[in-house]
């Protein structure tokens, strides 16, 4: 992709944006980020009582990621659940789906970037709040505990290098561990539903 070094003055205007920085093409983390800041922006819109981006607070954030649990499709054993800890239950069970800790990880993280990206200062950041690091991190504790999977770096399991598939949602075998900045897109739902 670097195959043109370029220069900060000869900016070919392509997009519609200020140009303060060069903006290579949508890829698929920026895109992803747009959508998400726009979901948010929305659920902002439809909140009762209304609430603006600058009265945002870690606690909103926090709100908003369970609502998303709504859409969630990684099944999370309660600790009365007899396959509590199984990562792979030998039957089905009642217990809730929820959004992956991994996904809501990601989430976060593009937020989080969306958000100055959009003006805001990195001081008043309700994403980088330190509520919201916490809630994440019980998230994750709850989440392993319960699927019996233990989120540490040293996960070099078998990654599908299947060359075929392309990123279609290929068994998104959910683990949790998002694959890095990419986030399984699979998981989340934006929320464009005006009934
Ligand atoms: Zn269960």
């Amino acid at each position: 992709m670097d195959d043109h070094s370029p220069s900060p003055t000869t900016v070919a205007s392509t997009s519609d944006q200020p140009s303060t920085t060069i903006t290579p093409p949508l890829s698929r983390y920026e895109s992803q980020k747009r959508r998400d800041w726009n979901t948010f922006l929305q659920y902002l819109k439809n909140h009762k009582p209304p609430l603006t981006l600058s009265r945002c607070s870690g606690a909103h954030v926090i709100e908003f990621l369970k609502y998303l649990d709504q859409f969630g499709k990684t099944k999370v054993h309660l600790t009365s659940c007899s396959f509590f800890g199984f990562p792979n239950p030998p039957g089905p069970c009642t217990c809730p789906l929820r959004q992956a800790w991994g996904s809501l990880d990601a989430l976060i993280g593009r937020l989080r970037a969306a958000y100055e990206e959009n003006g805001g200062s990195s001081d008043s950041n309700p994403f980088g709040a330190r509520a919201v690091r916490i809630y994440l991190r019980e998230v994750k504790d709850s989440q392993g505990k319960a699927r019996g999977v233990p989120y540490e770096k040293k996960k070099k399991r078998k990654r599908v290098v299947g060359g075929s598939s392309t990123k279609t949602s290929v068994a998104v075998v959910d683990d949790g561990g998002g694959s890095g900045g990419g986030g399984s897109s699979s998981e989340y739902v934006p929320v464009t539903s005006t009934v």
